[in-house]
C-alpha cells in the first residue's frame, strides 16, 4: 500500500514535468518551431524563463500566473495542461503498474512494462495533440505518423514477449478497422472528419485492439457518444445559432479512454441490459 502510494506520486510528479513540456510541444510544433531550443521565454519581455520559474504547477501559483520580470500574464492554460498530464499518467498507472508488479514470471513483467510505457506515451499525445486540435483544427503528422511506429513497437513487443499473439493480431486489425472506419465516413460525408481524424484513428486502433474487441467497439463509439453530447448542449447553449466548428480529435482521445478504463466493464453491461450474457 505504501509502495502504491510512493509510486503514485513519483508518477504523478513525471506526468507534470512531461506536462510542462507537451506545453512547448502544443504551442511551437504547429508553428514549425524546434522544441527543444531555444528555451522557453517570456512573450512579453523576451527573458528566458529561469529553472526556478519552471517549475510544474508551483511556479504558476508563487508567480500567481504573471511573469517575474514584466508582469506579462501566462495562461492559466500552462498550469491546466500540467494538471491533466499528472492526471491522466496517474490514472494509467493505476490501470497497468499492478500486473506488472504482480506478474508471476519475468516476460509478464516485462510485457507490462512494455504496455504501461506505451499507454503513458499515448497519454502525452492526447494532451499535445488535442490542445493542438483545439488551437488550430489540424493533427500534425510531426505528432501523429511517429506515433504509429512507437504504438505498434511497444505494443507489439509487449504482445510478443507476454506470449500473446491473439493481442498481436488485434492490434494490427484494430489499426485497420478504425482507419477504414474513420476513412468511409470521411468519404461519405466530407467536411464531417477530416483526414488528420483517419490518421488518429489507426492509432487509436493499434491500442484499443491490443486491449480487446470490448475496448476497441466502445472507444471507437466512445468518440461520437461524447462528441455528440457536448455538440448538442453547445446548440442549446447557442440557442441554434452555430459558431465555431469543434474539432473531433479531442473526442476521439475521449472515447478511445473511456474503452481504455471501462470497455469491458460497458460491453459487459449493455450485454447484460439487452439480455445476452
Ligand atoms: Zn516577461
Amino acid at each position: 500500500m505504501e509502495f502504491a502510494v510512493g509510486a503514485s506520486v513519483l508518477i504523478a510528479v513525471f506526468g507534470l514535468a512531461i506536462g510542462s513540456f507537451l506545453n512547448v510541444v502544443a504551442y511551437r510544433v504547429p508553428l514549425g518551431l524546434s522544441v527543444v531550443s531555444p528555451p522557453s521565454a517570456c512573450p512579453g519581455c523576451h527573458n528566458e524563463i529561469e529553472a526556478r520559474d519552471n517549475v510544474p504547477l508551483l511556479s504558476w501559483m508563487v508567480l500567481r500566473g504573471k511573469c517575474r520580470h514584466c508582469a506579462e500574464p501566462i495562461s492559466a492554460r500552462y498550469p491546466v495542461v500540467e494538471a491533466i498530464t499528472g492526471v491522466l499518467f496517474v490514472a494509467v498507472a493505476l490501470v497497468f503498474l499492478p500486473g506488472v508488479l504482480s506478474a508471476a514470471t519475468v516476460p509478464a513483467a516485462v510485457a507490462g512494462a512494455l504496455a504501461l510505457v506505451a499507454f503513458l506515451y499515448l497519454a502525452a499525445i492526447t494532451v499535445a495533440l488535442s490542445a493542438i486540435d483545439i488551437d488550430v483544427h489540424k493533427l500534425p503528422n510531426k505528432i501523429v505518423l511517429p506515433s504509429y511506429l512507437v504504438g505498434a513497437v511497444l505494443l507489439g513487443a509487449a504482445a510478443l514477449v507476454g506470449g500473446d499473439l491473439e493481442a498481436l493480431g488485434r492490434t494490427a486489425a484494430g489499426a485497420g478497422i478504425l482507419v477504414a472506419f474513420y476513412l468511409i465516413l470521411a468519404i461519405v460525408k466530407p467536411g464531417g472528419m477530416g483526414i488528420g481524424d483517419v490518421k488518429l484513428a489507426g492509432v487509436l486502433g493499434l491500442y484499443l485492439g491490443f486491449l480487446g474487441w470490448e475496448q476497441l467497439i466502445v472507444g471507437a463509439m466512445g468518440a461520437f457518444l461524447v462528441g455528440g453530447i457536448f455538440g448538442v448542449a453547445v446548440l442549446i447553449a447557442r440557442r441554434g445559432k452555430g459558431g465555431r466548428m469543434i474539432p473531433f480529435g479531442p473526442w476521439m482521445f475521449a472515447g478511445a479512454w473511456i474503452g481504455i478504463f471501462a470497455g469491458e466493464q460497458i460491453t459487459g453491461a449493455y450485454l447484460t441490459a439487452v439480455g445476452l450474457s
